[in-house]
């Protein structure tokens, strides 16, 4: 019997998280390395929430707070909710967390029981299906294909639910592929979900500010309120505020998973840091003009890189929605050979080739369930940009 927990042996380290060590290893160790691999905002926090946060330090605002979130920030993110996504909630339906992926973590493990299952549809997240698995859930994976923009169709979510599913997982616009899905294409989802009350959708609504050329995000509850009861939104201040280092996260949804999820957190961490909650308070309350402008410089951004890829001989990169990145399918170059020999038999391969050759890290899509595809967080300045694209062009062009 060794001292490693059986369940464990169910899941793997999180391969962007892993990628993103490895790059900035090798940077540290003086290599000239570009890593497109951590979905990460290049931008700087907002001073609003920058300065919330230094005034919190000096003002002795570093105790405990409520295990799920002290009660101003609870209102700011009610605030938020109803101003942005036309969703009324009260503050006990809220619970924040140590990022996005803490409470999407924690509603898990409130929730399933052995055996149920959660619905995902590919390309996912790399963490949702392994933490599923973590709560001793099933994750039910739905491949959803580049010929329809990667995404779900009603009649593959129709055919997808059981007796045993509890939650659709439902990220929009999503990471990794950047795909987000219009009012209708909801819409159309969500009438399938009526028709099996004892299903619930968690929504991952966590790059809902990066979209493009005129796009409107939405919500599934906010598209489908007879779906109240049975959603829960996840999203956090990460990716619009540019503030992933300080860890806060948020869910809203029924009182009932919502206790649960305190009850978790009240016995593992206890509650997020005081001081990002005070500067996410400030944040979500402060100006917003700054979104829509650094959504505009990722929009040029994605033009530059799906341009560059896309005049890569064996790649094909869709044009996406929203987020900041993008999932171009490498399929051309399946079974050609590098200069020495080597033969690229899947996406691993052609992300090793281009760490190996060209020092670019990027994600092979076999981290986020389809393949051969592979992901690229195009959140850099647009100099490091046309230099990637340069050397991603060079390693696809030097196989044969
Ligand atoms: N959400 C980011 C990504 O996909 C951060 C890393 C992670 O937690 O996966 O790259």
């Amino acid at each position: 019997m060794g001292i490693i927990a059986n369940r464990l042996s169910v899941i793997k380290p999180s391969a962007t998280v892993a990628l993103n060590a490895k790059g900035m290893e090798m940077k540290a160790a003086g290599e000239d390395v570009i890593i497109l691999a951590a979905g990460e905002p290049d931008f700087d926090t907002p001073d609003s929430a920058k300065e919330a946060g230094i005034k919190a330090i000096q003002s002795g605002d570093t105790k405990y707070t409520a295990p799920d979130g002290r009660p101003e920030l609870k209102a700011a993110i009610c605030r938020k909710l109803l101003r942005e996504n036309n969703v009324k909630y009260e503050p006990k339906q809220i619970s924040v967390g140590n990022g996005g992926k803490h409470v999407i973590y924690n509603a898990l493990m409130a929730t399933l029981n052995p055996g149920d299952e959660v619905i995902i549809p590919a390309p996912y997240w790399t963490s949702y299906p392994d933490m599923v698995r973590l709560a001793e859930g099933t994750p039910v994976i739905v491949a959803c294909q580049q010929s329809n923009r990667f995404k779900l169709s009603p009649a593959q979510l129709e055919a997808a639910i059981t007796p045993k599913t509890k939650w659709l997982i439902f990220n929009t616009p999503s990471n990794p592929t950047g795909a987000a899905y219009t009012w209708d294409e909801t819409k159309a989802l969500t009438d399938v979900l009526l028709k099996h009350p004892h299903v619930y959708v968690m929504t991952d609504d966590m790059y809902e500010h990066i979209t493009y050329d005129g796009f409107k995000p939405c919500t599934a509850p906010e598209v489908e309120p007879k779906l109240y009861e049975r959603s829960l939104i996840t999203n956090g201040v990460s990716k619009a505020y540019a503030m992933t280092g300080w860890r806060i996260g948020y869910a809203a949804g029924p009182v009932e998973i919502i206790s649960a999820m305190r009850t978790i957190q009240s016995q593992s961490t206890t509650n997020p840091s005081s001081i990002s909650q005070t500067a996410s308070v400030a944040a979500l309350d402060g100006p917003q003009d700054f979104i829509p402008e650094r959504a505009l410089a990722f929009q040029r951004r994605r033009d530059l890189i799906v341009s560059m890829l896309n005049q890569a001989p064996g790649i094909d990169c869709l044009t996406p929605e929203g987020a900041f990145y993008v999932y171009p399918s490498c399929a051309g170059l399946i079974g050609k050979k590098t200069p020495d020999g080597k033969v690229i038999e899947t996406d691993d391969d052609f992300a090793n080739y281009m760490l190996e050759s060209e020092k670019v890290v990027v994600v092979p899509g076999s981290a986020f369930g389809l393949s051969p595809h592979f992901r690229i967080s195009y959140a850099t300045s647009d100099d490091v940009l046309e230099e990637a694209g340069v050397r991603i062009q060079r390693a696809a062009a030097s196989l044969r």
